[in-house]
Order: structure tokens, then sequence, then C-alpha cells
């Protein structure tokens, strides 16, 4: 065996104050929001393959586990929106940061996203690509908070919500979900320890 190292090895889970959904739930569920998903885009009319656009970075681990476990011809990328700053609550008008490399005109569009909250940063995503002129736009987020819903979300033609599991009103973390970029790695959901963000001012 390996000699201890002479500091405390801190791990990312010590900052985490209760797991929500253990690692065993989460593949679980993925598990049936990926066979929801596969089954429609199965049945969707013959046409170009469908683009599945993870929003980043938060939407990294579901988008990974969703995509292979979709057995349909389908292309990947990424957009990147942001709207929050280093805290825990949405700060204003959402931008496009990094923009899409694949055309998505005429093409069904599958929005990846970790959590949907308050719906600014979504519903200013998906007026985005109904520009672009995706012909339906769906959304598949692992994490809903319907409680904290100030936009509506507005799906474009055929499009479908799917979500992972209801979140209560926590902060959460792990599976993608970061704070300061942090606890993104934990694969299970979490509660982070109150101290672990209070002393940040910005809050
Ligand atoms: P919304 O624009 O819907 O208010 O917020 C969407 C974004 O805020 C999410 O994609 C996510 O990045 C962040 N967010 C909202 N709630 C949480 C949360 O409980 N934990 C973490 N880590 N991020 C959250
Ligand atoms: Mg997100
Ligand atoms: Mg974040």
């Amino acid at each position: 065996a390996a000699a201890a190292p002479a500091a405390a090895m801190v791990s990312a889970e010590a900052g985490i104050d209760r797991v929500l959904w253990t690692e065993a739930e989460v593949a679980a569920r993925v598990g049936e929001v990926a066979a929801a998903l596969a089954a429609d885009l199965r049945a969707l009319p013959p046409g170009p393959p469908a683009v599945v656009v993870g929003v980043a970075t938060g939407a990294l681990l579901f988008l990974a586990d969703l995509v292979r476990r979709v057995d349909v011809p389908l292309a990947v990328d990424f957009v990147r929106v942001e709207s929050y700053g280093g805290g825990t609550e949405s700060s204003g008008k959402p931008r496009i940061t990094a923009d899409l490399k694949v055309d998505v005109a005429g093409k069904h569009v599958v929005v990846v996203e970790d959590i949907v909250d308050t719906g600014n940063t979504l519903s200013f995503l998906i007026a985005h690509l109904e520009k672009k002129g995706a012909s339906s736009i769906s959304v598949c987020t692992f994490l809903d908070k319907p409680a904290r819903r100030k936009f509506n979300i507005q799906l474009v033609g055929d499009g479908k919500f799917y979500s992972g599991f209801e979140c209560p009103d926590y902060f959460v973390v792990g599976y993608g979900l970061d704070y300061a970029e942090l606890y993104r790695n934990l694969p299970f959901i979490g509660v982070l320890k109150p101290e672990m963000y209070k002393k940040d001012s910005s809050n």
C-alpha cells in the first residue's frame, strides 16, 4: 500500500452535508430518461440527425451518460450560457459566451441541462436556437426545480420536456453541478455544507 500523505487528504466529498441522490440512483434514472429520449428520437420521421446541445459546463456528466445510452444517429455540440456569477443566485440577463459549431437549421434539437431553476438561462437559450432555425427544440434536464420557476419554458415544434429528478429548493452540487467551479466531479447529487459558501460575500 502507498504511504499515507503527511497532510490529511481532503476529498471533494468533505464539503457535502448530505446526499440527495446516490451514484446508483443517478445511473438508474439516467437510464430511464435515455430510454424515453431514444424512443422519441426513433419515432421521428426521416430527416437529418438530431443535435444534442449540452450547456457547458454543468451538463457534462449527464450528457456523457445520456448519449451513450441513446443509440440513434445524432450530433453532439456544446454551448456556453452564463447568467450566474460565482454565487448561488442568478445574476441578470444570460449571454452566449461560446456558440454552437453545428448548424441546427431544420434539425431537431435536444438541449441538455444540469438543472432548470428560474428558467432564465433556458428560455434565453431556446429563443437563441429558435432564431437559428431549429425545427423542434426539446429539453432534457437532469434536475428540475419547478418551485423556483420565473421564466416560462416554451418548447418549439413537437419538442418534449424530459427531467431526471424534481429537486427541492436547496443549492445542490455534484454530477456536473458546481459551486465556484468545484464539486462537478462528485458522482452523486448532494447539498453543500452551509459553511462552504456562506463566507462568499457575493451572495
Ligand atoms: P436558471 O437560469 O434556471 O435560474 O439557472 C440555471 C443555471 O443555474 C443552471 O444551469 C445551473 O448552472 C445554475 N443553478 C441553478 N440552481 C442550481 C443549484 O442548485 N446548484 C448549482 N450548482 N447550480 C445551480
Ligand atoms: Mg446549466
Ligand atoms: Mg454553475
